[in-house]
């Protein structure tokens, strides 16, 4: 019987705690009897590593995630030192039979990850670096590293040298460059150069069996590694393109309007922006539907941003438009590419990136258009539902308006990532405390009713959603794509370098 309850575990890592006299965080002592005793492993992980134990404050502070719907169920956290000892916590997770998931910004909230049931979490935060080529086109970027620090560091080493260095990640800074980009990733530079997955360029994995290798687009995997990567190892590095910046400067503006506006500021956006793909490389348009007290106490308001690079404010010919739609307010900044997570709220200080004990699940759906008559049902929906004080009135629609020719630059099928064509990523998320599984079926009811009347007004045959957004209960094609062909592909690779399903809790393939 391996599963052992929490409650005993803490009791034996207490044990061990107290025969030695050392803190588990640093001495790396855990359970001593049953599957879980860690001695074993201990013996084989550098001194850096560290083993946490439940009842421990390091095990509470490293299992939290940002959703708590059908969070994961872990007994045991390992921090590898190094990738010797990633590799090692997988054999020893698999000669003991525990499952085992890797834990990096622990902001994935597909519901699918709650299959994790009493297993090893790795997490990955000590594998944090970016090493920058000596010829300024890559770095190799640690497997357990933040987009942010992604980000700072070529920043503040352009500094250095005079020449500002950039590459996609995503726009929110509290998210790891893996976790997005190992199922595409979206950001802000990604009219420019494509996904997080289009920039890498080999990687260095961990394999279902704990075995260490380095692929490249050569690899049979190379091509399941965008899109699906979850599915398939633990990148413990992986060498991805880096850009000279082309402009220093970034500006947005940001117009207010009340929910009577739905319908123009959604056909404006369409006729500027979306028919005829005419939103330029530089500008990125995005809009959320959330409660703001000051601006309207009853229903939630439309936040739009109009968001354009190598300008000190955003040119007029893109917001007059929305401003002639009469606005209850409207604000223009100037800054930097460092400046936009701020702007936009998705800064590691930002309410969406933190850790606060509620549940977070999405409803994703790829679109080209918007669909006024859609857009004008689905926000009555949400205002009805999200509305004053109810139980969901911390939810935010989102509407991801990036500019998209370096991803639609990009052959479709070169990669598992498979809805290049479309233009918007849309997704309520229907934020609230947790109470019971009822309230979860409500809120799990709410979202698909607002991504039906979505994808009703799409007119399209098949729902696309982004699996990094799922809620989880997509269909392969839904996340993967409903061409026959890439399910086939990545079943596939799947029984091939993943048989036994060790990667399978993470929008699983099999
Ligand atoms: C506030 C917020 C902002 C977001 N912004 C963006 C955005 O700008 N662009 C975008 O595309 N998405 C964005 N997302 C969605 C994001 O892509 C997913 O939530 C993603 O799962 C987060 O990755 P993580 O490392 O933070 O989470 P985790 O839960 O730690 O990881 C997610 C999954 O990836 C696996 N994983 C993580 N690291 C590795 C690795 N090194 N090797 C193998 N598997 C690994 C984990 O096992 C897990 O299954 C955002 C989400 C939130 C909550």
């Amino acid at each position: 019987m391996h599963r052992l309850t929490i409650e005993v575990i803490t009791a034996m890592c207490a044990w061990a705690i107290s025969a030695v006299g050392q803190s588990v965080s640093t001495g790396r002592l855990c359970p001593q009897g049953g599957p879980y005793n860690m001695i074993e492993l201990v013996k084989k992980l550098s001194p850096a590593a560290r083993i946490y134990c439940p009842g421990t404050e390091e095990f509470e502070e490293a299992s939290i995630r940002w959703s708590v719907l059908e969070e994961p169920k872990v007994n045991v956290i390992v921090v590898p030192g190094t990738v010797d000892d990633v590799a090692e916590t997988v054999k020893f997770a698999n000669q003991r039979k525990l499952p085992f998931l890797a834990y990096n910004g622990a902001h994935g909230a597909v519901t699918t990850l709650g299959k994790m049931d009493h297993g090893i979490e790795i997490l990955m935060h000590q594998l944090s670096s970016v090493e920058i080529a000596k010829d300024g086109k890559t770095a190799k970027v640690g497997g357990g590293t933040m987009s942010k620090t992604v980000t700072d560091t070529l920043w503040e080493a352009g500094k250095q040298t005079g020449k500002l260095m950039i590459t996609v990640t995503g726009a929110c800074e509290c998210v790891s460059l893996l976790g997005p980009g190992l199922g595409g990733g979206h950001g802000w530079l990604q009219g420019h150069y494509g996904l997080i997955a289009d920039q890498f360029v080999s990687m260095d994995i961990v394999m279902a069996d704990g075995s260490r290798t380095i692929i490249d687009k050569t690899s049979s995997l190379w091509w399941a590694m965008k899109g699906a990567g979850h599915n398939f190892g633990i990148v413990t590095a992986v060498t991805t393109k880096i850009y000279d910046i082309k402009h220093r400067d970034w500006a947005i503006e940001t117009l207010v309007f009340g929910g009577d506006k739905v319908e123009a500021v959604y056909q404006a956006a369409n006729d500027h922006f979306l028919t005829n793909k005419t939103q330029p490389v530089d500008v990125i348009h995005w809009s959320y539907w959330l409660n703001n007290l000051d601006a309207n106490p009853n229903k939630p308001v439309i936040i739009f941003y109009v968001i354009q690079e190598g300008v000190k404010a955003v040119d007029t010919v893109y917001t007059k438009p929305f401003h002639d739609i009469g606005p209850l307010s409207a604000e223009a900044v100037g800054g930097s590419y460092t400046d936009l997570a701020e702007w936009t709220d998705i800064s590691t200080s930002a309410p969406p990136c933190q850790k606060a004990g509620l549940a977070n699940p999405r409803f994703p759906i790829y679109l080209e258009l918007y669909n006024v008559t859609a857009q004008r049902k689905a926000y009555d929906l949400f205002a009805s539902a999200a509305r004053g004080s109810s139980t969901f009135s911390r939810s935010v629609f989102m509407f991801e308006g990036y500019s998209m020719q370096g991803v639609q630059g990009i052959d479709p099928e070169s990669t598992a990532f498979a809805f290049r064509d479309a233009n918007l990523l849309v997704a309520p998320l229907i934020t609230y405390l947790p109470a019971d599984s009822d309230l979860d079926k409500r809120a799990a009811k709410l979202g698909e009713q607002l991504r039906q009347i979505l994808y009703e007004g799409s007119g399209r045959k098949e729902l696309r959603a982004y699996i990094n957004y799922s809620y989880g209960d997509e269909t392969l094609q839904q996340w993967y794509g409903n061409e026959k062909w890439r399910q086939d592909r990545l079943q596939a690779l799947k029984r091939k370098y993943d048989p036994e399903g060790k990667f399978s809790f993470y929008a699983p393939i099999a």
